[in-house]
């Protein structure tokens, strides 16, 4: 008898639609058959999906016919997914609590999707995700998304890695450049989230997602590669807690000197951003940097858990060096491979995008 596998909420429903009698549903998932194996995924045709068999009753109870094959109900491994997906988190973070929290991740590259996919593993239930690229084939060897997605806008495919994840989460796509909107959809897309975590190659961006954060008055979270992705920086803004992101250029010219993040965006040239050559990096280089900046979007969506120990409000500019030996310009920052540095900057008192939080909102830590 082949092995079947159904998540428990699609068998209720199976099991509700065939109360009555002399029924037959059809059954969409996918088949293998040399480990003789069905999933059923759902009960009408989904992108992705092929009908592979029906669901009937007769007097003895439910069977499934599935490619010829007979399976009687009580033969089917219905998986209890949401109560095991959660358990090995348990104890460990506030699943119920991370189910609730809104991310909106600005950027789906190779930084953005697996931090995605990182969230969704953790149990976050509400993502906005905004990019506005389709996956090529050079973006598959460092995307969560492999080649069975290309051509598809990273916005959808990375929509359907959380999903498949967390099959509860709720996801809500936009297919958009976050520099090209108007003033009122900058709004539209920032209010209202818990963290926003912007990880575009375009530092323009990383500034225009910073004014939004203060004005709304929400966390956020900058990742960034130097060249080669061999280095790259974290930057965690909490509005009256921390320098923002544009108090840290000041700190950033002085201690990094020649060490630039890449950007995408070429100001002055007719060099349109999406021909433009990204940065070469290994997935394995990028992967590191990525881990540590999800570790810290969990302790900014968790502050009174003890990953509330991370942030250092005094430390929110976080420079990494991947597992190589620093070379050339990164040898005057880092020492080593792996390098952390926790770098230690000030608010800018000159800094014309968070003068509008009093001096005082930042030594009580409040934002008005
Ligand atoms: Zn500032």
């Amino acid at each position: 008898m082949p092995r079947v596998i159904i998540l428990q909420d699609l068998a209720d429903s199976i099991g509700k639609t065939l109360s009555a009698h002399d029924k037959t549903i059809p059954l969409y998932g996918r088949s293998f058959p040399q480990e003789d194996l069905f999933q059923v995924w759902g009960l009408e045709a989904k992108q992705g999906l092929a009908k592979i068999g029906e669901a009937r009753r007769n007097r003895q109870g439910i069977y499934l016919s599935l490619q010829g094959k007979k399976v009687v109900w009580n033969q089917v491994n219905i998986i209890p997914y949401q109560a095991e997906y959660t358990s090995r988190a348990e104890g460990i973070i506030d699943t119920r609590l991370l189910a609730k929290k809104i991310v909106t991740l600005i950027g789906l590259g190779s930084v953005g999707s697996c931090m995605a996919v990182y969230l969704a593993q953790a149990s976050v239930g509400r993502f906005r995700l905004l990019d506005m690229y389709t996956l090529s084939a050079s973006n598959v060897s460092r995307h969560a998304c492999d080649m069975h997605h290309l051509g598809r806008y990273k916005t959808r495919a990375v929509k359907d890695l959380i999903l498949a994840r967390n099959p509860s989460a709720s996801v809500e796509t936009f297919e958009e450049d976050f520099l090209d909107l108007a003033f009122d959809s900058q709004t539209e897309r920032i209010n209202g989230s818990d963290l926003v975590i912007a990880s575009t190659d375009s530092t323009p961006c990383h500034f225009m997602v910073n004014e939004a954060c203060l004005r709304e008055h929400v966390s956020s979270l900058y990742v960034g590669c130097y060249e080669r992705a061999q280095a790259g920086e974290i930057v965690f803004v909490i509005p009256g807690k921390t320098p923002c992101f544009n108090c840290l250029m000041e700190f950033r010219s002085k201690s990094l000197g020649k060490l630039k993040l890449k950007s995408r965006r070429i100001p002055y040239t007719n060099e349109d951003p999406a021909d433009f050559q990204a940065e070469p990096g290994l997935a394995v280089d990028i992967a590191y940097q990525t881990v540590v900046a999800t570790a810290y979007a969990l302790a900014l969506l968790l502050p009174d858990s003890p990953r509330r120990l991370l942030l250092d409000s005094q430390r929110n500019l976080i420079l990494l060096h991947s597992g190589s030996q620093p070379r050339d310009k990164h040898a005057k920052v880092f020492t080593m491979p792996f390098d952390f540095i926790l770098g230690r900057a000030t608010r800018s008192n000159g800094c014309e995008v968070c003068r509008n939080l009093t001096q005082e909102d930042f030594e009580n830590g409040t934002a008005s």
